[in-house]
């Protein structure tokens, strides 16, 4: 089946333990983020024009991409942005298209941080969100990340606003509460998606 349920939430929301529970169900779970690694790799076409703008100091020692370089080199350029943006965006979005073609299970899910900013719910079946409200999401990054309170305020209020995210949701994951609280959730969840599946395949 090529039901695509997309799946989303700010940083630190918890999609990765939400979409490590489905995952023990069977279902195969593709990740924008690794997608996004996957298009620049050493010999890919992203790579090599990357290199042709910058020249090889946005490669480190292996040949692999730089990126700690490419982004002092991106910062506050919007034109270079922009270029960079046309170039990953396309690539990114045909991978994530076919390997969503390729998932075996019964549906798939579809994970990508930014998928209210990119409008890209219009591109997939159903939308979940992992919701939480900005303290506990806060907290829990700190937590996690070794970075400071200020630069994670500065990522949260440079994507959607909780708000933004909710109103394109189908479906709901609270994650306020404890870890424990998620598996009823998606057990939820994984029954009414592989009944949309199903139907969807009629
Ligand atoms: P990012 O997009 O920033 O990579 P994410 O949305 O994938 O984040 P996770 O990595 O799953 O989020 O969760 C963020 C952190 O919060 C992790 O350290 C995770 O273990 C923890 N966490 C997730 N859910 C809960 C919970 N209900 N209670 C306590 N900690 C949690």
């Amino acid at each position: 089946s090529n039901f695509v349920v997309g799946i989303s939430g700010g940083i630190g929301s918890g999609k990765t333990t939400v979409t490590d529970l489905f995952a023990k169900y069977g279902i195969d779970v593709i990740d924008a983020d690794v997608i996004a690694r996957e298009v620049v790799e050493p010999g890919t076409p992203a790579l090599e024009a990357i290199v042709a703008k910058f020249g090889e100091s946005v490669l480190d020692q292996a040949g692999s991409l730089d990126r700690a370089k490419l982004r002092t080199l991106v910062f506050e350029d919007t034109e270079v942005k922009n270029w960079l943006n046309q170039l990953l965006h396309p690539a990114i979005r045909e991978q994530m298209l076919l390997q969503t073609q390729q998932a075996k299970s019964a549906y798939c899910l579809l994970s990508v941080p930014l998928l209210v900013e990119n409008k890209l719910y219009q591109q997939v079946d159903r939308v979940v969100i992992v919701d939480v409200d900005e303290q506990t999401q806060l907290q829990r990054t700190l937590l996690r990340d070794k970075t400071n309170e200020p630069q994670i305020r500065a990522i949260m209020s440079a994507q959607a606003t909780r708000q933004q995210r909710l109103a394109v949701a189908d479906d709901v994951i609270d994650n306020n509460g404890k870890a424990d609280d998620l598996g009823k959730q998606v057990a939820q969840l994984h029954q009414g998606y592989l009944q949309l599946a199903k139907q969807n395949t009629i």
